[in-house]
């Protein structure tokens, strides 16, 4: 018996994962699940039919995996189980997400042609058909919201690409789908990733593919890895109903169920992407009005995810007495990530509203003026 534990929020997560969940998804994690009971596996069932439906208005073709571990360990999953031994791929890179995936294919010693950006530049086009001259490349991999900068890569216009060349098209929707419309099936994406904390608005802990099921048959026998195999993860959720092959992350993917119908009630991905766009927006012109500049400029696609902003110019500003100030106003931002920029990001995904937004916009006004 424990009279100490804190149950109530201290701050709100400006953070794109984990983030501010709502008090009911949190609330449905108190009861334990059997992990191979039918009721359990149903509840996964459910998911998975429920994230393809999100996915795409053809489901008939598609099927959805879930993985243990974060995000991460699902791209890992599917560089790591859909790439033959003979195969190459070409990675994306504007970002340190794209990045990750050039380190994790090396490690997999997979074959990797990397297209190198800088964060805050858009993959050029031409430059992608180029390198895909070399017939030997039968993957290609990008990100769609580089959470780096909060910049959107043009994904439809890659694809075209990737598959007018017939090459099978990953892509990590990690902080994307769930807040921004998309159809797999009209962007033609082979094997889409994201994760239960993002903003689908879940708790951490596991990861999601959304693949084509005749890719996903593909992948049998590929894997670099026992626990990461996509294929034996899918085909175990197919032939058992939707049972995990090792211990699964129960309450987590209870909270997941919960976080779905909350997805629904909200209105769907339309409404989601419409409520991130209004706090991004705000966001965006009320920091901007406080003096503090945008990283991506107007003609860049920025996302309603998050938002990077550089330090103001002036000597005297610290980031981290920025921080520890809104930390007690009750809102934690996150530090930047833009190789050679000074500069931090604000999230707006998860359980925030315009209320919050001006609320931290004030508390970011009164620190200014102290
Ligand atoms: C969050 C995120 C990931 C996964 O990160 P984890 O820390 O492993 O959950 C991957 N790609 C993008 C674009 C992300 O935003």
């Amino acid at each position: 018996m424990n009279a100490n534990i804190e149950l109530e929020n201290k701050y709100l997560l400006l953070t794109p994962g984990p983030l501010s969940t709502s008090a009911s998804v949190r609330r449905v994690m108190q009861r334990d699940w059997c992990t191979w009971d039918k009721e359990y596996n149903g509840l996964v069932q459910d998911i998975r039919h429920r994230l393809v439906a999100l996915a795409t208005q053809h489901t008939e073709k598609y099927s959805a995996v879930l993985m243990q571990g974060s995000g991460s360990f699902s791209v890992e999953a599917v560089l790591g189980s859909a790439i033959p031994h003979n195969g190459k791929i070409l990675i994306i890179n504007n970002g340190a997400y794209g990045a990750r995936m050039v380190q994790m294919a090396r490690c997999l010693k997979i074959d990797v042609v990397e297209l190198a950006y800088a964060e805050t530049q858009i993959p050029n086009l031409a430059d992608i058909e180029k390198v895909l001259e070399d017939d030997s490349i039968t993957h290609v991999s990008c990100v769609y919201c580089e959470t780096t900068t909060g910049l959107l890569n043009p994904i439809q216009e890659i694809g075209k690409i990737v598959k007018a060349k017939n090459k099978v098209w990953i892509v990590d929707a990690m902080s994307s789908f769930g807040g921004v419309p998309m159809d797999i099936a009209d962007l033609e994406i082979d094997f889409l990733i994201s994760s239960a904390n993002k903003c689908i608005q879940g708790v951490p802990g596991f990861g999601f593919i959304i693949a084509k099921n005749e890719q996903l048959q593909s992948c049998k026998g590929l894997a670099r890895s026992v626990s990461l195999d996509l294929y034996d993860q899918w085909n175990t959720m197919q032939q058992h109903d939707g049972k995990w092959r090792f211990t699964s992350p129960t309450h987590v993917v209870r909270a997941f169920y919960q976080a779905l119908l909350e997805l629904e009630q909200e209105g769907g991905v339309a409404a989601r992407y419409q409520r991130y766009t209004n706090n991004q927006q705000r966001l965006a012109a009320g920091m901007q009005a406080l003096g503090f500049e945008l990283v991506l400029d107007s003609n860049q696609p920025q996302s309603p995810i998050i938002t990077t902003f550089l330090y103001p110019n002036e000597a005297d500003f610290s980031f981290q007495a920025l921080y520890e100030n809104l930390k007690q106003a009750g809102f934690v931002i996150y530090p930047g990530k833009v190789t050679d920029l000074n500069c931090f990001r604000i999230g707006n995904i998860g359980e925030v509203y315009l209320d919050d937004i001006e609320r931290l916009l004030n508390a970011v006004e009164q620190y200014r003026q102290a």
